[in-house]
């Protein structure tokens, strides 16, 4: 197959704006070009791959859809690169078999019917607004297969103008497990690995802390430093080391040396992709029983999940992480999330569309 991937407008692929996508982007395109399918990236400008082969497009970026309430309109920059990447789409599109969007973003659903070639869309987020979600019912019943999400949960807060959740493929997520170093042994530290941004639920990592007396590690782009700032003026006690947003070898490294992964989001999580990489290192994780970690944690074996927003719960669960065995945390990681069986799902749903 001969495949065009369309990154997010948010920012630079490659930069950790986009969240955890990048890294399914990255992990499929590995996957399916070790197959022999050719992928195209396309991307802002300033993204970067290792492995994808790349076209940039310049415009400007576009806002968060988390930083938007559900019933604002759809806006757009000026010289919007969402709708450069789209123009840059369907001039090319003949040269591809298939187009795939990875933005939550209203313009390419609704662009779906207009264009020769097929395009699938893989959706990671929950839903968060309305005029996207109208857009996505749109295609849901013209290509009822066009729509790809990671998780059950995430694609059940697609309710609105009607339930469609059950209409969406589900495609999990993998990682590439031989970046991952299994880390026996720990410090008595904590790690929370996400952007720095209010859905992410900082201020219960740092009242664990500073109810536990336990340091945290954290890990992840900074998104919003006001929040960053208030987080740690309102709990002063908590011992919170920024360590700033690093590539995976070096993010596994530290994020292994940790006794747990903290997971607290405010928002339905539609996967979590660095819960499975804190699994491949052995790190066992505690997080609101809220979203993708909901079917990622086996309760009791590979960490636990407790009542959302109860930090005291998260307390109780972290001081019983030492029972927590961590070879069952990598095996599971190996069991479920490799990037053979990543790439075996999204194969077909781009097989089963072209059929
Ligand atoms: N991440 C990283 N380096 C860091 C911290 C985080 O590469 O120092 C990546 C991590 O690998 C994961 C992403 O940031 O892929 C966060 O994604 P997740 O799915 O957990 O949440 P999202 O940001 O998509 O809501």
């Amino acid at each position: 197959m001969r495949l065009l991937f369309i990154s997010t407008p948010v920012g630079a692929f490659g930069s950790g704006v986009g969240g955890g996508v990048e890294l399914t982007v990255e992990n499929v395109a590995k996957e399916l070009m070790l197959r022999s399918h050719t992928v195209h990236l396309a991307a802002c400008v300033g993204s970067q791959s290792q492995a994808i082969p790349l076209i940039t497009i310049p415009g400007e970026v576009h806002s968060f859809a988390q930083n938007q309430t559900r019933t604002d309109p759809v806006s757009f920059p000026n010289n919007s690169v969402l709708a450069n990447l789209w123009s840059y789409a369907r001039e090319m599109q003949d040269s591809y078999d298939l187009i795939v969007n990875f933005a939550y973003d209203w313009l390419p659903f609704y662009l779906t019917p207009f264009f020769d070639t097929p395009i699938a869309h893989f959706v990671s987020m929950g839903s968060l607004l309305d005029s996207i979600d109208r857009a996505i019912a749109q295609v849901v019943q013209q290509y009822p297969d066009r729509i790809g999400v990671y998780t059950q949960t995430q694609a059940d807060t697609f309710d609105r103008p009607f339930p469609m959740g059950s209409q969406f493929r589900l495609l999990g997520s993998g990682i590439d497990l031989d970046l991952y170093e299994f880390q026996p042994t720990s410090a008595a530290r904590l790690a929370w690995v996400a952007r720095i941004s209010p859905e992410k639920g900082l201020e219960d990592a740092a009242a664990v802390s500073e109810a536990t007396g336990l340091e945290i590690d954290v890990l992840g782009k900074m998104q919003d430093r006001e929040y960053w700032e208030q987080v740690q003026q309102d709990f002063p006690k908590a011992k919170l080391n920024y360590l700033g947003f690093h590539p995976t070898e070096k993010l596994q490294e530290l994020m292994g040396a940790c006794q747990a992964l903290l997971m607290t989001p405010k928002w339905v999580e539609a996967f979590g992709n660095v819960a499975i990489e804190a699994l491949a290192c052995g790190v066992p994780i505690v997080s609101y029983a809220r979203g993708g970690p909901v079917e990622i944690i086996k309760h009791g074996k590979t960490g636990y999940l407790v009542e959302p927003d109860n930090v005291r719960a998260l307390c109780d669960a972290v001081t019983a992480v030492p029972r927590i065995n961590r070879i069952v945390c990598r095996r599971e990681a190996e069991a479920e999330y490799s990037l053979t069986a990543l790439g075996d799902r999204f194969e077909q749903w781009f097989i089963d569309i072209l059929a």
